[in-house]
């Protein structure tokens, strides 16, 4: 069921032809690693599993199993029911109700809410996310704050936050270089605690104190965030805590581990190979809008290409228009006259993690049409 649903015969072609695809004046150059990841072909097959073991009994997502929506449209359709769609029914759940837990994982007050129900609970919650978990762990127990570089409004970074507090620890969830030069600031210099708070109200633990809760400070990302990012964050807290503290005491003030997962840093990797080695005149780039390694996917490319995020393969409306999300906005829009018109063209290609192949199959046909170049039907299958 998981081929019929997700597998694309044209992508394996490609792959066995050294990622290259070449028809008329088109060439599509796919990353070496895009699409499924380990954790989410995992969550996906759990989820198929899951309603075939239980036939009679109603079974829940507690949201989004994973961030593209033609997976959870499958699922809608399997009769998959979701409890981000009705806020009562987490309240009305049972012991006979069998609920999914997603791969980027549920807060802990979630969790104890779905074991009091009694529900039967499916965790598909990735291993690489368990593993941000016990260095948050061992941080709240060894009294350093976690500064998790991550989205506060998603769903890992939540769990993630929780798992601080579950271990009586604190955290504070920075964005990017902006939120960090202020932690850096107040790192550095001190100044009003109040003050420095309000930006992130949202995004520290219950009763930060800046004064307290700065002293000693641990590094966590969540999974899917731009790793050269991280690593820059994670250095210049650093260079800050040697400025306020000196460097005699950073070793037990400050602790770092990255915890971007291998699957994240392995489709960036590529897709900054792809970049270098091949002669791209336009990126793609395709996935779910609010999928977060999708997005830094895209980010890499815009610096160099111009780079279309698309969500599927209907957002290439015509060889005049797509339809895409541009790197740092929210919202969709339509660019015209998109496609250079040269003779040659050559387009690179990737997923996020969370985009299954036939999607990539399918933007492929599309592109071929829109170049109204003509490959065997076969090919294309
Ligand atoms: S992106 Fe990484 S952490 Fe998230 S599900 Fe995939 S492998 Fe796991």
């Amino acid at each position: 069921m998981l081929a019929e649903s997700y597998h694309s015969t044209v992508v394996d072609r490609i792959k066995a032809n050294d990622f290259t695809y070449r028809a008329g004046r088109l060439t599509i150059h796919l990353a070496h690693e895009f699409g499924f990841c380990y954790g989410v072909d995992r969550a996906v097959d759990y989820a198929y599993q899951t309603r075939k073991r239980f036939p009679d009994r109603t079974v829940f997502l507690t949201g989004e199993i994973i961030h593209n929506p033609h997976v959870n449209e499958k699922l809608r359709a399997m009769g998959i029911r979701f409890l981000s769609d009705d806020t009562d029914a987490l309240a009305r759940l049972g012991p006979n109700d069998v609920v999914i837990l997603p791969a980027f994982g549920v807060t802990v007050a979630m969790l104890e809410q779905l074991e009091g129900h009694g529900c039967t609970l499916i965790d598909t919650t990735c291993g690489s996310v368990l593993n941000v978990w016990k260095n948050v762990r061992r941080y709240a127990e060894g009294g350093y704050t976690s500064i998790i570089h991550g989205k506060v409004w998603h769903e890992e970074t939540q769990a993630t936050a929780s798992q601080a507090v579950r271990y009586g620890g604190r955290y504070l969830v920075v964005l990017d270089h902006g939120e960090t030069s202020q932690v850096c600031d107040y790192i550095r210099h001190g100044g009003d605690g109040v003050a420095f708070m309000k930006p992130f109200v949202l995004a520290a633990s219950p009763g930060f104190d800046a004064d307290r809760d700065l002293q000693h400070i641990g590094l966590a990302n969540q999974t899917t965030m731009l790793m050269s990012e991280s690593l820059e964050i994670a250095e210049r807290l650093r260079a800050a805590m040697v400025d306020r503290y000196g460097e005699p005491q950073v070793a037990e003030r400050f602790q770092a581990f990255d915890t971007i997962c291998s699957a994240t840093q392995d489709r960036q990797d590529a897709v900054v190979a792809l970049l270098r080695d091949k002669p791209v005149d336009v990126m793609i780039v395709i996935g779910g809008y609010n999928s977060s390694n999708t997005c830094n996917l895209a980010r890499i490319c815009a610096a160099s290409r111009p780079t279309f995020h698309i969500a599927d393969p209907d957002c290439l409306v015509s060889a005049g228009a797509i339809r895409h999300r541009p790197v740092g906005s929210k919202a969709e829009v339509t660019t015209t006259d998109w496609l250079p018109a040269r003779h040659a063209l050559s387009i690179g290609l990737t997923s996020g993690a969370s985009t299954p192949d036939n999607l990539v199959g399918a933007t492929i046909a599309k592109l071929t049409e829109l170049c109204e170049v003509r490959p065997e039907k076969e090919e294309l299958r």
